[in-house]
């Protein structure tokens, strides 16, 4: 009998944003802002944005008076959905829906649209 592929939840997916990519935030709180990405989290369809949905984290001083510089709010990025951002392409600098293409020699790039040329610059 074959065994059936389990369904497993937060199956690794290939993101089309990639760490270091620039891009736009399409909705919520900070809908049209522009960052970099810090991380994908292909695993959670999540990309950590800087800059974009900051939370604060009331940290509590602890320990003795050497270490309290960590107390305070801390600022951080935290995950947003993959699919409320958009790359942007860095050779038009316009937003793109990433298309993905097959280069002679077989490797998969992703395609900007809107000027015709990879978006992964190497
Ligand atoms: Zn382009």
């Amino acid at each position: 009998m074959r065994r059936q592929p389990e369904k497993k939840r937060g199956t690794p997916k290939s993101l089309f944003v990639h760490k270091g990519d620039q891009v736009v935030v399409l909705s919520g709180k900070d809908v049209g802002k522009r960052g970099k990405v810090l991380r994908a989290l292909p695993r959670e369809n999540k990309v950590i944005v800087e800059g974009v949905n900051i939370v604060k984290r009331h940290q509590k001083p602890r320990g003795q008076v050497i270490t309290k510089i960590q107390a305070g709010i801390i600022e951080k990025p935290a995950p947003i959905w993959a699919s409320k951002v958009m790359v942007i392409c860095p050779g038009c600098d316009e937003p793109s829906r990433v298309q993905h293409r097959f280069l002679e020699s077989g490797e998969k790039v992703r395609w900007c649209r809107a000027c015709n040329s990879p978006i992964d610059q190497k």
